[in-house]
């Protein structure tokens, strides 16, 4: 039987902390969820108990720690619906992630004036990355607009994704507006002109149940702090006869299967793309979090989280000169606001004077920023362990940062 998403709370410790004089609410989900505590244990017992390096193989802890990796390997290709475990490459998230796919599949596969698309809703890490190898390469790299409304503009994107485009690297959902965007469909417009999709699944990983060898996805990317695992970890997921064909993105220990002064030969996926000693931490923190999870009912969560969403708009659409950002007909529990004449981060500082966290800035999305006319947003992000009361605090919170700041 699935647990309750009200029975969620008590997992967290954060909440019961006392900051600057009142009780914690924490509405900065969408930049990390806080860690339940069969996370923390778990982290824990691997760090007082079962630390050794994996892959090595000479004695009881290395052994036992290659097989709670590689468990976690598995995990993952289950949670994203991949074929097999040879497509799930460990990086540190998804920015390391989309710095893998376009070193190391872009910069070799496509040609001077192909085109890479991306859109006006990626986030710095899912821009970047295209940008440094289309201006090394001269490859050509190209934005979809986004509506006033905060949806993808399909006409736009009709327009520019054509046989030119090698590439179309796309968020799943925005971490500004929460529209959350139809990726099967995207997948099939992106294969139709012959392009690979690359999926920033950093937000989406918490909402939806995720399908990629159902959905063709070529590639896909996610972080586990987003989703109540450690930071600094994260995986890739690329399509086999992908990443068999791509050559490592660093060199190192791990990745080898023979060095000699003159030459390397290279270990198979996905080893090859992990040199070093990995965050092993991190992997077995995410098996963890992805138990704590899988024991709700999507659902269920879905449910509670866009019903905190719905409430907190319907409370907050009554301040005067509240301007929200996202209107989509499929949102993430992300609401992006601005209080009209004041800016985004006084209105979080004299929230953070009262217990309450939120995100405000650019949030890493300077080009949306741009398309907005805005310098920043307010961002209230809601997950499982909020609740009404959470709601409320922000309420009566923004009440007295007008108050305060008008
Ligand atoms: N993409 C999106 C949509 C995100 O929200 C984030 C994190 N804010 C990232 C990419 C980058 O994730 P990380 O910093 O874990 O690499």
């Amino acid at each position: 039987m699935k647990t309750l998403v009200a029975q969620a709370r008590s997992q967290f410790l954060a909440l019961n902390q006392i900051v600057n004089g009142q009780s914690l609410v924490y509405l900065d989900s969408a930049a990390t969820t806080l860690k339940p505590l069969v996370v923390v244990e778990r982290l824990q017992r691997y760090y007082a108990y079962e630390s050794a390096n994996v892959h090595r193989g000479a004695h009881y802890l290395s052994d036992r720690g290659t097989e709670n990796y590689e468990n976690s390997r598995l995990q993952v290709a289950q949670q994203l619906g991949a074929e097999s475990s040879d497509e799930i490459i460990f990086v540190k998230g998804t920015t390391e992630a989309m710095n893998l796919v376009a070193q190391s599949y872009g910069a070799h596969f496509l040609n001077p004036g192909d085109e890479i698309l991306i859109t006006e809703m990626e986030h710095h890490a899912n821009i970047i990355p295209w940008q440094m190898i289309a201006q090394k390469n001269n490859f050509v790299l190209q934005a979809v607009k986004v509506t006033p409304d905060g949806e993808l503009d399909y006409e736009d994107l009709r327009k520019k994704l054509t046989p030119k485009t090698k590439i179309f690297a796309v968020t799943a959902c925005s971490n500004v507006l929460g529209t959350i965007n139809d990726i099967p469909t995207l997948t099939k417009m992106a294969h139709d002109v012959g392009a690979v999709i690359v999926v920033d699944a950093a937000q989406w990983i918490s909402q939806e149940k995720i399908e990629v060898k159902k959905w063709n996805i070529d590639f896909l990317a996610f972080s586990s702090h987003k989703l109540f695992g450690p930071t600094g970890f994260g995986a890739l997921y690329g399509r086999k006869e992908l990443l068999q064909k791509m050559p490592p993105y660093q060199g190192g220990g791990n990745m080898i299967a023979e060095v000699s002064l003159e030459k390397t030969t290279y270990n198979d996926i996905p080893f090859r793309f992990e040199a070093g000693t990995p965050h092993i931490a991190g992997a077995i923190g995410t098996t963890t979090a992805l138990e704590f999870y899988n024991q709700f009912d999507l659902n269920e969560v879905r449910k509670h989280e866009l019903a905190l969403l719905k409430a907190a708009e319907e409370k907050l659409k009554s301040i005067a000169g509240i301007k929200f950002f996202g209107r989509s007909k499929t949102r993430a529990p992300i609401l992006s606001f601005n209080l009209e004449g004041i800016h985004p981060s006084d209105v979080g500082q004299v929230l953070d004077q009262q217990g309450i966290a939120v995100r405000t800035g650019h949030h890493c999305n300077q080009i949306l920023m741009n398309r907005f006319g805005i310098p920043g947003t307010v961002r209230a992000s809601f997950s499982i362990y909020n609740n009404e009361s959470d709601v409320d605090r922000l309420y009566r919170g923004l009440i007295k940062a007008k108050e305060f700041l008008s």
